[in-house]
């Protein structure tokens, strides 16, 4: 398990539990050369899952390229490593639940999106801005905008008018 902070290959585990009703194995790790504690979650994930990026070209599913998106998305805000799991989690049970063995990356990106929005928003905003490739900065204060509206205010409802 390569470290995060300096990629030094060798860690030592802190602490092994179980994760998620026993469908996963939490495991907290130490760097051996810098140092850098970080968690690492392992579940059993099927064989076979392919992406289809938005080229159309497939590449295997990769819970470490999924768990890289997410930490690039998170890393300037205040985000724990639990929050980062909880994400990780979250969208690996989607992929988990997925009968077609083909999934679409713009379904996982929605997914983490989905998952961030409940638990940071600024992280959501920053994953949302690099995710939907926001053309400028309007569309990013559309976003922040509806975040903070209550959702009674978005319903457009006419039935009280005269
Ligand atoms: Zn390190």
């Amino acid at each position: 398990m390569q470290c995060p902070n300096c990629a030094y290959a060798e860690t030592k585990v802190l602490d092994t539990r179980n994760a998620n009703n026993d469908q996963a194995i939490r495991r907290r790790r130490q760097c051996l050369h810098c140092g850098y504690r970080f968690s690492t979650i392992e579940t059993m994930l099927r064989e076979g899952i392919f992406v289809m990026k938005r080229d159309g070209r497939h590449e295997e599913f990769s819970q470490k390229k999924l768990l890289l998106g997410i930490e690039r998305a998170t890393q300037k805000c205040a985000i724990t490593l639990e929050e980062v799991d909880q994400v990780l989690n979250t969208v690996l049970q989607h992929v988990e639940r997925q009968e077609s063995p083909v999934i679409s990356s713009r379904q996982i990106g929605d997914w983490t999106m989905d998952a961030l929005k409940q638990i940071n928003h600024i992280a959501y905003v920053r994953f949302a801005s690099i995710y939907k490739e926001f053309r400028n900065i309007e569309d990013l204060k559309r976003e922040i905008q509806a975040l903070e509206a209550p959702p009674t205010l978005m319903a457009d409802d006419h039935s009280q008018a005269p």
